[in-house]
C-alpha cells in the first residue's frame, strides 16, 4: 500500500470523525491555521462573503450553486437554526438577482434526527424557492442514507418540478436509481461519490468506475433531462463533448459543474466551449470535513495547504 493512498483514507476516515470535528473547532490556533487552506475552497464564512464570491464568479460567466455548510445535525433546534439560514440563502440569491441556486444535505436539516423533519425542512425550503423561481439540489451521502435520500426526493418530486438530486457513479445501484430518477422532473448531478463505502456496495476509485462514470453520463445526456455532469475529470469532460457534438444533442439542459478552487481552467474552457457552467460554492464554518475531502481526493491538495497554512498562518 502507497503512503499516498493510506494518506487519503487517513484523511478521508478524520473527515467523517465527529470528534475530530468539534476538536477543531474548539481550538482557535488550529481552526484558525486551517481555516487559510480551507477557504481555498469555499465561498467564506458568512453569507455575505459568500454571495461576494457568487457575485465574482456570476461575472466571470458562471452560475453558482450555494450550500451552508453542514450534514449529520443531531439536535432539532440546529436543524431549523440550518433551514433558516438556508432560508436567508434563498432570499439572498433573489434580492440580489444572482444567477445561484441552492445546494443542501438533507441531514443538516433533520434528516437523520427523524425522515419526517427533513423532509417537512425540504418542503419549506423547496416551496420558497419555487416561489423564488429558484432551483433547490439535494447532495447525496454516505450509504446507510442513500434509499432515504431517493424516497425523500421523490416525495419532494411529487410537490415541486424545480428539486434536483445528485447520483454517485460508484454505487452498484445508481443505473437503477438513475432509470428511476428520469422519470421525475428535477435536475440529475451526476458525480463520481466522495464518501467511504462497503465494497459490496460502490467501487473504487479505479478505471471501471471511471468506465460506469461513462455510460451513466452518455444515458442522462441522450436523455434530454435536466442535468449536470459533475466532475473535474478531463477524459471524461472530452468524452461528455464528443458525445453531444457527434450525436447533435441540444445542449440547454446540459450543465458542467465543478467544486469552488478545483481546476478553474476545466471549466473555463467548457464555458469557452458555449456550455452552461456552475461552480459548487459552499460557506460557513463547518469546513472541517470539506477540506478533509478535497485533500484527499487529490494529494498534491496536501501541499498547497501546507504552503497555505504557513504563509497566512500568522494573519
Ligand atoms: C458539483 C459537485 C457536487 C458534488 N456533490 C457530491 C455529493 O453530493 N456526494 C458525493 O458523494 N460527492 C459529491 N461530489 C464529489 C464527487 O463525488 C467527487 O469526489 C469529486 O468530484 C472528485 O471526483 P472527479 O469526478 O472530479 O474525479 P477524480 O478522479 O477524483 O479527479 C479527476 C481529476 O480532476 C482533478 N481533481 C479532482 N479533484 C481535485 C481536487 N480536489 N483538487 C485538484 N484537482 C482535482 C485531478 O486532475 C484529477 O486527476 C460533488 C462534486 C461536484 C463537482
Amino acid at each position: 500500500m502507497s503512503a499516498e493512498f493510506e494518506a487519503t483514507e487517513a484523511l478521508r476516515h478524520i473527515a467523517l470523525d465527529e470528534t475530530v470535528k468539534s476538536y477543531v473547532l474548539q481550538h482557535p490556533p488550529l481552526y484558525q491555521a486551517l481555516r487559510h487552506a480551507a477557504m481555498r475552497f469555499i465561498g467564506g464564512e458568512t453569507l455575505m462573503q459568500c454571495v461576494e464570491t457568487t457575485k465574482s464568479l456570476n461575472k466571470q460567466g458562471h452560475a453558482v450553486t450555494i450550500d451552508f455548510m453542514g450534514e449529520s445535525t443531531r439536535d432539532a433546534s440546529l436543524a431549523e437554526q440550518a433551514t433558516q439560514e438556508f432560508l436567508n440563502v434563498i432570499r439572498a440569491i433573489a434580492d440580489q438577482n444572482l444567477d445561484a441556486s441552492v445546494s443542501l444535505d438533507l441531514s443538516h436539516i433533520g434528516m437523520v434526527i427523524d425522515a419526517k423533519l427533513g423532509y417537512r425542512n425540504a418542503c419549506t425550503l423547496a416551496e420558497t424557492a419555487e416561489k423564488a423561481g429558484l432551483e433547490m439540489m439535494i447532495s447525496m451521502e454516505g450509504t446507510d442514507r442513500t434509499d432515504l435520500i431517493l424516497e425523500i426526493h421523490q416525495r419532494l418530486c411529487e410537490r415541486f418540478k424545480g428539486v434536483g438530486i445528485t447520483l454517485q457513479a460508484y454505487l452498484y445501484q445508481t443505473f437503477d436509481d438513475l432509470a428511476a430518477a428520469l422519470q421525475r422532473p428535477g435536475k440529475i448531478r451526476l458525480v463520481k461519490g466522495a464518501y467511504e463505502a462497503p465494497p459490496n456496495l460502490a467501487r473504487s476509485r479505479g478505471a471501471e468506475l471511471d468506465a460506469t462514470y461513462h455510460q451513466l453520463m452518455e444515458t442522462l445526456l441522450r436523455s434530454g433531462h435536466s442535468c449536470s455532469i459533475a466532475t473535474h475529470d478531463q477524459s471524461l469532460l472530452s468524452s461528455a463533448h464528443k458525445i453531444i457534438q457527434d450525436q447533435s444533442l441540444a445542449s440547454d439542459r446540459i450543465e458542467f459543474e465543478m467544486l469552488q478552487g478545483v481546476t478553474p481552467e476545466r471549466l473555463k474552457a467548457m464555458s469557452d466551449s458555449g456550455y452552461r457552467t456552475r461552480i459548487y460554492l459552499p460557506y460557513g464554518k463547518e469546513w472541517h470535513l470539506y477540506l478533509c475531502n478535497r485533500l484527499a481526493e487529490y494529494p498534491p491538495n496536501i501541499y498547497q495547504a501546507i504552503v497555505d497554512v504557513v504563509k497566512h498562518g500568522h494573519e
